[in-house]
């Protein structure tokens, strides 16, 4: 049994050398892989080039090196019977947490808007915001929403999130469902989007959805770009419904140069940066989990196949 790389992002190098770094005797192999596909049952995956697993007749485990897996169901050929994990690591999730927690500082303090008046060397103090008199709405409150909104607490704002089930998390209530869903919009100042991408998701941030949302609300789009139908965000910002967005995801990386988005004054841009896993540290539960593979035991971090997460 041997690992294979399937992996074209810049991040190659970093997790062939932690591969290599934590087990020297491992057998690793780059795709595209010309040996022998049966040796092939477990593989680690960041944007694969569709279809490139069918060729593994013996692939049993396809690690997603990222907390989503989107990037792998939307093969439609991936091998029956296959299993996928994703990284649930401390760094990824606390440098999600931090990250969200600075862009709604950021907006709650005018930066945002203050960097605009600065290229056209305008003094203008502003009426702001403080923590206690804004409410956060966190859209999924999974591994990384969750810790979003208790560092979002620890600030002194007001938290709130929706899932797909009822959960209890201490001082964060909680709406669930499409039955919440209205309840929830209405009385998010910020909104952060941090849902997996599922048949149920895609689109989720439109000219409805967003028309919910309190006059001035601020949205945060961290999760992926496919939640956002980016006309309606436009039109909802330009007629002053919505205050203005921090985006880090798009339906297309890197976002071309000819999008509006990039040239919105009220539309700050980051390029997929608001969390990335640490080879280093995540290559642990991945090296578990091959273990775990041989030895015929339950994987660590296992995505449901039928959620979709
Ligand atoms: P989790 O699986 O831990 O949490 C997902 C949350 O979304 C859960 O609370 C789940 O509800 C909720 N959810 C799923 N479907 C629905 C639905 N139809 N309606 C309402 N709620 C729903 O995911 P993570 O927190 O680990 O990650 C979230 C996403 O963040 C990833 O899928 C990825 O796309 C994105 N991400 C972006 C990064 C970046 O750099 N921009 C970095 C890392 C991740 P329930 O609890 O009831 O199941």
């Amino acid at each position: 049994m041997s690992i294979l790389i399937v992996n074209n992002s810049r991040w190659l190098n970093f997790w062939l050398d932690a591969l290599k770094e934590s087990r020297p005797d491992l057998k690793v192999h780059v795709y595209p892989y010309d040996g022998p596909p049966e040796e092939i049952e477990f593989a680690i995956s960041w944007n694969h080039p569709l279809g490139a697993f069918k060729q593994f007749p013996n692939l049993r485990c396809i690690a997603s090196t990222g907390a989503g897996v989107d990037h792998i169901l939307r093969d439609p050929e991936l091998p029956a019977g296959v299993q996928l994990t994703r990284v649930v690591d401390e760094d990824l999730t606390n440098d999600m947490a931090t990250f969200t927690t600075t862009l709604v500082l950021s907006h709650v303090r005018g930066l945002f808007s203050y960097k605009v008046a600065e290229a056209t060397q305008r003094w203008e103090p502003k009426t702001y915001q403080r923590p206690k008199d804004v409410k956060v709405g966190v859209m999924g409150v999974g591994v990384l929403g969750t810790e979003t909104g208790r560092q979002l607490k620890a600030l002194g704002f007001n938290v709130q999130g929706w899932a797909k089930s009822t959960k209890n998390i201490e001082s964060i209530p909680v709406f669930a469902g499409d039955a919440g869903l209205a309840d929830f919009l209405a009385t998010s100042n910020i909104l952060i989007c941090l849902l997996p991408l599922t048949k149920e998701t895609a689109n989720i941030l439109n000219k409805t959805t967003l028309s919910k949302l309190p006059k001035g609300a601020y949205v945060i789009n961290v999760a992926r770009g496919e939640h956002l139908v980016d006309a309606d965000l436009l039109e909802m910002i330009d007629s002053e419904h919505i205050a203005g967005a921090s985006l880090d995801v798009f339906r297309t990386e890197p976002l071309p140069e000819e999008h509006p988005f990039w040239a919105h004054p009220k539309i700050s841009i980051t390029p997929h940066i608001a969390s990335i896993t640490n080879p280093a540290s995540a290559v642990r539960q991945i090296l578990a989990n091959y273990d775990r593979l041989k030895q015929q035991k339950p994987l660590l971090n296992l995505v449901s196949l039928t959620k979709g997460y």
